[in-house]
């Protein structure tokens, strides 16, 4: 990672599993934040931050965390962003800017908004980045690098402010975009809700077929499901909660898929052949754009590590039938 004159003195990170835990490796890495002073809930994971030692401070409130920042981060589920909102209020400084990282920026505005005192620039943030993975042990500095971040500032927002959060995100790596908390929760309701609804769909199904034995799905796995598995090992909590506070947004693009897999169903029972071609060319297409704009690895089968052949056996000489 290319190192940075700091972007930020001090920086507050509320919550430090993997986005939080991400973002001060990379700050750390980049330079792009001076002192890294970090809080959790727990104190479990409290002592883990720092034995982990990826932060210089490591509060026991959110409060001492956020004394001074000049920049806060709030990486937790987006259902609990009101509520540390409230706590923390008070206690920032004139001028901070105030972020997060939550899937779901719509009710991240309506929650945290009311708690952001006057003079403290609320920019709500999502990098579009993660793994299945949780907690402070499962974050890695490269977590952002050429992965984008979505900006959604309210109206009105000094766009010093905006600019200097965008600078912050670079270092760590990020793309930056800016758009409005409603057209990004339509967005990633599409790219990112819906599939996760459907994979935790596809797994629970396969899960309860009765004909198919448990070992069955399992050890075929490499069939296609064992690539909705990765999906739907995500974070319960996190994934609860972004359906919950991106309802509408969801509601509507379920709609859509839905007559879209009824489309297809159709097609399978008319034994329409060419719909189906037709339908899997596009998508096909698809997902080679994915791979040209970098957003993907090109080594097929996701790059997944293939075996080789073990040692073939010396060829007996070859019996003709004329021998
Ligand atoms: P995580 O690894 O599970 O970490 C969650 C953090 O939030 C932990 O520090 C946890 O503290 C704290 N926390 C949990 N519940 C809390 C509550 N009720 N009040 C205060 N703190 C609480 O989760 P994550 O993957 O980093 O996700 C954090 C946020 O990033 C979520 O809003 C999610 O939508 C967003 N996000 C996630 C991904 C992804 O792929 N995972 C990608 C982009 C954005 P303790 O450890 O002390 O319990």
């Amino acid at each position: 990672m290319t190192k940075t004159e700091p972007i930020v003195q001090r920086l507050a990170l509320i919550g430090t599993g993997l986005i939080g835990g991400s973002i001060a490796r990379a700050a750390r890495a980049s330079g792009a934040a001076r002192t890294i002073v970090a809080t959790a809930r727990s104190p479990e994971t409290r002592k883990r931050i720092k034995e982990l030692g990826f932060a210089d401070q490591v509060t026991e409130t959110n409060s001492e965390a956020v004394k001074d920042a000049d920049l806060v981060i709030v990486s937790i589920p987006v259902g609990a962003s009101g509520a540390v909102a409230k706590d923390i209020g008070p206690h920032l400084k004139q001028g901070a800017i105030l972020s997060d990282v939550g899937s779901v920026k719509g009710s991240v505005v309506r929650d945290m908004g009311p708690y952001v005192p006057k003079g403290v620039h609320f920019i709500p943030a999502h990098p579009v980045a993660g793994t299945e993975n949780s907690g402070p042990d499962a974050g890695f500095a490269e977590l952002f690098v050429n992965r984008w971040c979505i900006l959604t500032p309210v109206e009105g927002t000094d766009p010093a402010a905006t600019e200097k959060l965008s600078a912050f995100w670079s270092a760590l790596g990020a793309n930056v975009e800016t758009m409005t908390a409603d057209h990004h929760d339509l967005v990633l309701a599409v790219t990112s809700h819906l599939p996760h609804l459907i994979a935790y769909t596809i797994v629970g199904t396969a899960d309860e077929l009765g004909d198919v034995t448990q070992s069955e799905v399992l050890k075929f796995s490499a069939g296609g499901f064992r690539d909705f598995t990765r999906i739907a090992a995500s974070d319960p909590t996190m994934w609860r909660d972004v359906f919950l506070h991106n309802k509408e947004a969801v509601l509507e693009m379920l709609g859509t898929f839905n007559e879209d897999l009824s489309k297809l169903t159709r097609a399978i029972r008319r034994g329409d052949g060419d719909a189906l071609f037709d339908h899997f060319s596009r998508t096909r297409a698809i997902r080679r754009g994915i791979v040209q704009i970098g957003q993907d690895s090109p080594a097929p089968d996701f790059g997944r590590p293939h075996p080789t052949l073990p040692d073939a056996p010396v060829p007996k000489p070859y019996a003709s039938d004329d021998s």
